[in-house]
């Protein structure tokens, strides 16, 4: 059904950060068809936006779905005072605990949380060491029933079982890029991290991009080891090592990137890689923070797992940057995550991130009171300053309203929540049986 949004504030979210009052917005089919004043379209679905801000739904660029389960995780745990051990003592062991319902649970609660928040893509990077066959599809399926615009990917890596498990983690990605990408999910090649795929699995990941055209997903020098062990195993920099195997292209994802030097930065902007930050982990893991994302071309924004609120995490960054006397202003971040839509539009037909006539109507309508003007010149620090999860009212992807005035129309969300409360208590009982390793 054709839908048209009447009498909204147009808020673009990249620059030149356009905005305009009082329009009319059609949708057709999953396109914007027309905007202008006073539009009339018979049959059309109204929504009525008077005082109400549309703009482009958020994108997350890099979240890990596995994390779903984790919000308050009660088990007994040995130190973390780096990230190896938080590694260790933490991720590594939930991930090992998940299975398909687990998975299930933590993809639809994940896709649920992102919408809520106005996010209308989400780009995740996936972990279940004793559920590696099948899990991106399960991934897929809770997207897709939400109704989310999602890509997703295995982590491959050798950290528990060696080459065995990488193979099995390469299979996953190659499956799911073949024959288990839907309209609304798409995939990539993940990568846990290179100190853990030995060159033997970054060989057959080179393969698999090559055989898929899809491209890869990687954590690079989130923590200084990572760095450390290039050097000391491979005699070289960590992106200089994905380059040896051709990895690097300009559907590339790499994220965090704190301990990248600059000649990294430079071949990685040469490459045309899209590079994710995310400062709230990054904050959580206390791994520092990188001058050098002023440098990087394709910089976006991801949560690394912590939610899909992207208001909040443009906040943070923000903050975060402050503090650390860096130069960036909320336009900055907002464009950043503007900028995942870049990302989506390599792997999704289309044009997106934009309200405009014949781009993709993935849409966010905000409840947003506004004490000051909404100008072109401060439309970034609204976001950053103002606006919140708080502020969406309702969620539009690919033309189909999910979330309505904040309800998910044909979604029994409290069964859901419910149901993924009970898995956790049992994906929690058996992380706290499983051994540090
Ligand atoms: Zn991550």
């Amino acid at each position: 059904m054709d839908t048209l949004f009447k009498n909204v504030r147009i808020m673009q979210t990249r620059p030149p950060f356009e905005v305009q009052e009082n329009m009319d917005v059609l949708v057709q089919g999953d396109k914007i068809a027309r905007i202008g004043k006073d539009i009339e379209s018979k049959g059309a679905k109204i929504v009525n936006g008077d005082g109400k801000t549309l703009m482009p739904g958020n994108v997350c660029s890099h979240h890990h779905y596995y994390s779903g389960l984790s919000r308050g995780m009660l088990i007994n745990a040995g130190p973390q005072t780096d990230l190896i051990q938080i590694l260790k003592e933490w991720w590594w062991r939930l991930d090992r605990g998940l299975d398909e319902e687990a998975t299930y649970y933590s993809s639809l609660i994940c896709s649920l949380d992102a919408i809520a928040a106005g996010t209308t893509s989400v780009v995740d990077h996936h972990a279940s060491p004793n559920y590696i066959k099948g899990s991106l599809s399960t991934i897929a399926k809770g997207m897709d029933e939400v109704g989310l615009r999602g890509m997703t990917c295995y982590e491959v890596t050798d950290r528990n079982r060696g080459m065995a498990e990488v193979e099995e983690g390469v299979q996953e990605n190659v499956d799911f890029a073949t024959s288990g990408t839907t309209d609304m999910v798409k995939a990539m090649i993940g990568g846990h991290a290179l100190f853990t795929i030995p060159d033997e699995g970054l060989k057959l990941m080179s393969d698999a991009v090559k055989q898929t055209g899809c491209g890869m997903h990687i954590h690079v020098a989130e923590g200084e080891y990572d760095q450390i062990f290039s050097h000391h195993k491979y005699n070289k920099d960590i992106v200089r090592r994905l380059d040896d195997f051709d990895l690097l292209s300009d559907n590339t994802l790499l994220v965090h990137g704190i301990f990248l030097n600059d000649d990294e930065i430079d071949l990685l902007n040469e490459r045309g890689c899209f590079f994710a930050h995310n400062p709230r982990s990054n904050m959580n893991n206390q791994i520092g923070y990188s001058d050098k994302l002023p440098k990087v071309k394709k910089l976006i924004m991801g949560t690394d797992g912590c939610g899909g609120n992207m208001f909040e995490e443009c906040k943070i960054a923000f903050f975060k940057n402050r503090d650390a006397k860096g130069p960036f202003w909320p336009n900055d971040f907002v464009a950043a995550m503007n900028r995942g839509n870049d990302l989506i539009s390599t792997y999704f037909e289309g044009d997106y991130g934009q309200v405009k006539e014949g781009f993709k109507a993935d849409l966010t309508l905000l409840d947003y009171h506004a004490p000051t003007p909404i100008l072109p010149g401060n439309a970034a620090g609204h976001f950053v300053w103002g606006m919140s999860s708080n502020s969406v009212h309702s969620v539009m992807i690919n033309g189909k309203m999910v979330m309505e005035n904040r309800e998910f129309p044909g979604i029994d969300v409290n069964k859901i929540y419910s149901e993924a409360a009970k898995v956790a208590e049992r994906v929690w009982k058996k992380v706290d049986t499983l051994e540090a390793r």
